[in-house]
């Protein structure tokens, strides 16, 4: 896995990527993101479970009553308060922060355990017993993605191609862009502890040494202290997070571009997947005899500036070569054999999706696994490219459950000429045609349940 850099014509770096086609089945045995929720959920009970614990070790209803320090306040107890108002916090939402409880869970036991055990209190074991299940339990959980790692390392080498493409800085921005988005995330959650922990040292010593009473019967600095801890555990669980992201990222991802077989997968679901239906491609509509340029200029004086020239432009209705009279009097084998062309179908409607998923592959670049399932891309040119340098990466998702946010349109119900069964050609389902209007596409049931393989 070679990469090379080279300046294009334009002066814009552009890297040289190897092509990688996994069959079918290895894509799919490719193991799934583990229970990331039940993960942390795991974590958040075992930081509730030990803080439930402390309390009845410690009989704390015998003390609920009494005064939160005795005698004159010292710094242990800052430390100690800071830490029971923090497991206490942890308790009641911890579970909020799903895969950041991993790492959370055993840092606020640990945050709890040291000031308990210096001070002698009989909790000071419970404490130390549930920050030692809690690391063991985010140990245990490090290891999935460290081998869906390696399992993605290994079906990247089984499956080259040979191939390598050109990938433009659209798709090279939007990988970086990803990856700096958490880093930024970063400094400030630094910045919140280094202010949560400058304003608890700086009210400390004028609250040193004071009485429960003197104080009255509340300590600012402990709850600055739990503040700025709060904040360097939110801080280190995020650098542990970008840290695997970015070795994740440089060691299989910024070198592959892979060729994906559609449907269920680690990047299942691709927010910016374009659907092209109803649009003429540029080099057809700059074809002789074709009017869908002249017509989207008649319609749209101003419109030049919308024109994408390596996209397309919509079908004019009258269009001899695109146009409806042309669609309804294909015969029907003339029109499953177009099946692909995006002119067919009304804007509306789904594109002919294949039933073999080998035939239609998606595009990505930079997989790296569940930590960074990649940019999509197309090909644009000699190059394979990101539409813009903005596109966020896909995510491994459930078609069924997250599927697009957005209401589909239905087909209409009226003026259907015919229907052509494009399933014998290799679809998921039929084409409606349209006395008036652009044909729709209609996955059949068998396919449209999409039962789990
Ligand atoms: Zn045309």
């Amino acid at each position: 896995m070679i990469v090379s850099v080279s300046i294009d014509e334009e002066g814009q770096v552009a890297l040289t990527s190897a092509i990688v086609r996994p069959s079918v089945e290895a894509w799919a045995a490719l193991p799934r993101r583990a229970h990331v929720r039940r993960e942390g959920t795991f974590a958040w009970l075992i930081g509730v479970l030990t803080t439930a614990g402390a309390f009845i070790v410690d009989r704390g209803w015998e003390t609920l009553d009494d005064p939160a320090w005795a005698g004159a306040y010292r710094a242990i107890d800052m430390f100690g308060m800071a830490s029971i108002l923090l497991a206490l916090s942890f308790s009641v939402v911890g579970f909020l922060l799903r895969r950041y409880a991993l790492v959370a869970a055993p840092l606020v036991l640990l945050a709890a355990a040291i000031p308990h055990t210096l001070d002698g209190y009989a909790s000071a074991v419970v404490w130390w017993l549930g920050a030692a299940a809690a690391a063991l339990w985010a140990v245990s959980a490090a290891a999935r993605p460290w081998h869906q790692l390696r399992a993605v390392c290994r079906l990247a080498q089984a499956s080259l191609t040979g191939r390598t493409t050109a990938v433009g800085p659209n798709a090279v921005r939007a990988g970086n862009r990803a990856l700096r988005r958490g880093l930024l995330r970063l400094p400030l959650f630094l910045a919140a502890a280094c202010g949560g922990w400058a304003l608890a040292f700086g009210v400390l010593p004028t609250e040193l040494g004071h009485t429960y009473e003197e104080l009255g019967e509340a300590s600012s600095s402990s709850f600055f202290a739990a503040a700025g801890t709060a904040a360097s555990i939110v801080a280190i669980a995020e650098a542990v997070s970008q840290v695997w992201r970015t070795y994740a990222y440089g060691r299989v991802g910024r070198s592959l571009v892979w060729e994906i077989p559609s449907g269920r997968g680690v990047a299942s679901w691709c927010p910016y997947a374009r659907n092209d239906a109803g649009q003429v491609p540029m080099e057809a509509a700059e074809a002789p005899g074709c009017n869908c340029l002249a017509e989207f200029r008649r319609a749209f004086p101003d419109g030049e500036n919308d024109l994408m020239w390596n996209e397309g432009v919509p079908a004019a209705d009258y269009c001899p070569i695109h146009g409806l009279d042309r669609i309804n009097e294909l015969t029907p084998t003339e029109f499953t054999a177009l099946a692909e062309e995006t002119w067919l179908w009304d804007a509306g409607s789904d594109l002919p999706e294949p039933a073999d998923p080998d035939a239609r592959r998606l595009l990505l670049y930079g997989l790296a696994g569940h930590t960074f399932a990649g940019i999509p891309v197309r090909k644009h040119g000699g190059r394979i490219d990101a539409d813009f340098p903005g596109v966020t990466p896909v995510r491994e998702a459930d078609p069924a459950i997250f599927g697009p946010w957005w209401d589909k349109p239905l087909r209409p119900e009226a003026g259907a000429q015919d229907i052509i069964d494009l399933r014998p050609a290799g679809y998921t389902g039929s084409a409606f045609r349209y006395r008036h209007g652009r044909a729709w596409f209609e996955t059949a049931p068998p396919f449209a349940a999409r039962p789990e393989p």
